[in-house]
């Protein structure tokens, strides 16, 4: 596989839903909020200055069957999203995360779908 695209033709922003990315190479990309959560590349997150990584862990618990008490946490909501700099987007969660700022590069990396996923594999 070539070098995947990494700019953005259009990007679909709804902050209840998640993004949609459309890449100049016209693979398109959808993002679901708590996999971008999840994704979030903040030093914090990802543990960068050597403490341990806080990832999130939203995907997983919306998946889960065993989820009897969905009230204990409450539904993550995109609260902002702005761009920075013409190469990134900063994004502020309910949950009152905002330290993440998304690359494109990041975010193709990321693509959730199932070509993108076989080739990580
Ligand atoms: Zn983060
Ligand atoms: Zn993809």
């Amino acid at each position: 596989m070539s070098n995947p695209s990494t700019e953005p033709e259009h990007i679909a922003i709804s902050k209840s839903k998640g993004i949609k990315i459309d890449w100049t190479d016209s693979h398109r990309s959808e993002y679901s909020l708590a996999l971008l959560r999840d994704e979030c590349p903040c030093a914090t997150c990802t543990g960068a200055h050597g403490t341990a990584p806080q990832k999130s862990n939203y995907a997983a618990e919306q998946a889960s069957p065993q989820n009897l008490f969905p009230m204990y946490k409450p539904t993550l909501r995109m609260n902002d999203v702005e761009a920075v700099g013409g190469y990134a987007i900063r994004m502020s969660w309910s949950d009152g995360h905002n330290t993440g700022i998304y690359s494109f590069d990041h975010l193709r990396r990321i693509c959730p779908c199932e070509a993108c996923r076989a080739v990580r594999e």
